[in-house]
């Protein structure tokens, strides 16, 4: 077994990686980074032109794990990729949105080589997507595995982290390799924990996310989920509205749930509640699939039972963040031109207004700069209009998707992997991740593999 990092850059991107096995390269994920445009916000897929890919497997749709899926398989005719049946139906809606984001760069940025690829081109790479059950061996082309004949052999595991998330179980040649994607080990409002593999690994890829982020003494989701309500309930009061930058999969339909169980405690007073385009696409399949996938509030309809307004791009411009509503818009990192970069420059201005975070945001990213931003500041959120004056009531919630980095220590450490690489993670979150496990697994190699550097397993 080999492994190569094709994730260009360090920390959270463009993430995929390529496998060498017996029968050939696999490569798992293959992302956009939702921050960068052009050569920079693809994998480093270069390394693979003259290679024929045997298989790929995704381990879910967001954007940094999937954005550059349909790219790799226009060099790679034939190739199956293997994911879950949600992944599918999520992914098929994140590429088509990601032609129409790439044909408005093309446009703005003058990039001669966008899109990368087009409507067409994510309709004819999905023709090759393998709809693969949990926890069943399969083989490189997503059927049954037929047992012991020695070949190799692809299982996934729910991940816990949205619609259709897994971990991936490789077993080649007498080795075994679990790599974690994206997890959380807690049940979310809708999302069950992950329900991960228990037996030791020879290799370990996991995600490291959370590893720069302690939590205070006594956190609990519950508690912390508790807050959110009375600031959301306090805000109110006040008759002002409150805005929530959330991804568009995964958190706009947790903060929804997460609202829908507030109103029917009394803890917020019925509100109406915005949601954009693409939110409202994804929480439709999410309704969809409930009756299909583990998950809470199994019977909850979001589309129906909390029935958000769906606000598209130009009506963004015409709302009015002084009419007491709450706004729940993508993106999470309030990434220039998206709905809530847009509905930010109303919010940060108005000191009778209110700003929540709920989840990740690249410290860089415009979500980042206001977090870390003093009362007062001037902010720069996006690269064209002028800095904004920060002047409203901004507060953070820890409501992530992510697991806590203790829950991923201890995973890693019960499994006990004769070798672990650390990847999706900004450098402090992997130097904690580094320390933790040499002392608690001394005799496990720990690597953090720098791009496009082959490394024998
Ligand atoms: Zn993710
Ligand atoms: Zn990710």
């Amino acid at each position: 077994m080999r492994f190569t990092n094709l994730t260009r850059g360090a920390g959270i991107g463009s993430n995929c990686y390529r496998l060498d096995l017996p029968e050939g390269a696999v490569i798992l994920d293959c992302g956009m980074h939702p921050e960068h445009v052009g050569h920079d916000a693809t994998p480093m897929l270069e390394q693979l032109e003259d290679v024929t890919v045997r298989s790929t497997i995704l381990t879910h749709a967001h954007q940094d794990h999937v954005g550059c899926l349909p790219l790799l398989q226009s060099r790679q005719r034939g190739m199956p990729v293997l994911m879950t049946p949600g992944t599918a139906r999520i992914a098929d809606i994140m590429l088509h949105n990601s032609v129409n984001v790439m044909i408005r760069q093309q446009e703005e940025l003058k990039l001669s080589d966008y899109p990368l690829f087009g409507h067409r081109g994510v309709e004819m790479a999905s023709r090759m997507w393998r709809l693969c059950p949990l926890e069943r061996p399969l083989t490189l082309d997503g059927d049954r595995a037929a047992g012991a004949d020695g070949s190799t052999t692809v299982t996934f595991h729910d991940a816990g982290h949205i619609l259709g998330s897994t971990g991936v179980m490789v077993r080649s040649g007498g080795k075994s390799f679990f790599y974690t994607g994206d997890v959380n080990f807690e049940d979310q409002t809708i999302q069950k924990g992950a329900r991960f593999p228990e037996e030791p690994v020879d290799v370990l890829l996991m995600e490291t996310t959370r590893g720069d982020a302690p939590l205070p003494e006594g956190f609990t989701r519950i508690k912390e989920e508790e807050r959110f309500a009375k600031a959301v309930a306090a805000a109110l009061e006040t008759g002002a509205s409150v805005t929530v930058p959330v991804f568009a999969l995964g958190k706009t339909q947790e903060v929804m749930a997460m609202l829908w169980k507030m109103q029917r405690e009394r803890l917020i007073p019925p509100t109406p509640l915005y949601v954009g385009g693409l939110s409202s696409k994804i929480t439709a399949v999410y309704d969809s699939m409930a009756g299909e996938v583990a998950r809470n509030l199994p019977h909850l309809r979001l589309m129906n039972d909390v029935a958000p307004y769906v606000a598209g791009g130009s009506e963004v411009q015409s709302l009015n963040p002084r009419k007491r509503a709450i706004y729940a818009l993508s993106s999470g990192m309030m990434t220039e031109h998206t709905l809530s970069n847009i509905f930010a420059r109303k919010v940060l201005p108005d000191p009778s207004q209110f700003l929540f975070f709920v989840g990740y945001a690249d410290p860089n990213s415009p979500a980042g700069v206001v977090r870390n931003a003093t009362q007062g500041d001037h902010v720069q959120i996006d690269s064209k209009g002028a800095a904004v004056p920060f002047l409203c009531h901004r507060e953070s919630f820890t409501l992530s998707a992510h697991a806590r980095r203790e829950d991923i220590l201890s995973y890693a450490i019960k499994i006990r992997p004769k070798t672990i690489l650390l990847v999706h993670g900004d450098d402090p979150a992997v130097e904690w991740f580094k320390r933790e496990l040499y002392s608690a697994l001394p005799g496990t190699k720990v690597i953090a593999p720098p791009p496009g550097q082959a490394i024998e397993l």
